[in-house]
């Protein structure tokens, strides 16, 4: 999934309120930035064995986890962190493939492959994610326009993506 991710953030700051949503966003692509890391390590992994595997994406939720607790005292929010973090996985096996876990299956539905329909189940995330998101905004402020702007964008960069899906087989992601 790529920018449905966005959503999962926009959700959980409906569950806890004092986070800041930059932080949700970073714990929302965990998994991809540690893709990022590997790349500019050299030791990129194509089959995302070290980022997006059972394994792999439980030590970053407990790492996020403890990381966000230890500076926040918020444990509750650490426990919220971490499951932003695991919905990651969840998110991409309906929109991609993903490794379990070493000599395990690869599972996920690879809407890549149809790219009308891996944008509207991101769509779907996106627009979820912003309805809850706004709902934590100061009504005062005709939030719904905003929230209507900010979702416009994320559709607009999604469907993007989805186009260069449709035109290459498959993106560079290293
Ligand atoms: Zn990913």
């Amino acid at each position: 999934m790529y920018i449905g991710h966005v959503g999962a953030a926009l959700a959980a700051k409906r569950v806890r309120r004092s986070i800041g949503l930059l932080v949700l966003l970073v714990a929302t692509y965990a998994p991809d930035w540690a893709d990022t890391d590997l790349c500019l390590a050299g030791a990129y992994n194509p089959d995302g064995m070290l980022s997006h595997s059972i394994p792999a994406v439980l030590l970053l939720a407990l790492v996020g986890f403890a990381a966000y607790g230890a500076v926040t005292r918020d444990w509750t929010g650490a426990l919220v962190i971490a499951a932003v973090i695991l919905s990651h996985m969840f998110l991409d096996w309906i929109t991609g493939y993903k490794p379990t876990w070493p000599g395990g299956p690869m599972i996920g539905l690879r809407l890549y492959g149809h790219p009308v329909l891996d944008f509207v189940a991101e769509g779907i995330v996106i627009f979820v994610g912003a309805i809850l998101y706004g709902r934590t905004l100061p009504p005062r402020r005709r939030p719904w326009v905003d929230i209507s702007i900010m979702v416009g964008a994320l559709l607009a960069l999604q469907l993007t993506i989805d186009i260069a899906h449709m035109l290459m087989k498959s993106l560079p992601k290293c």
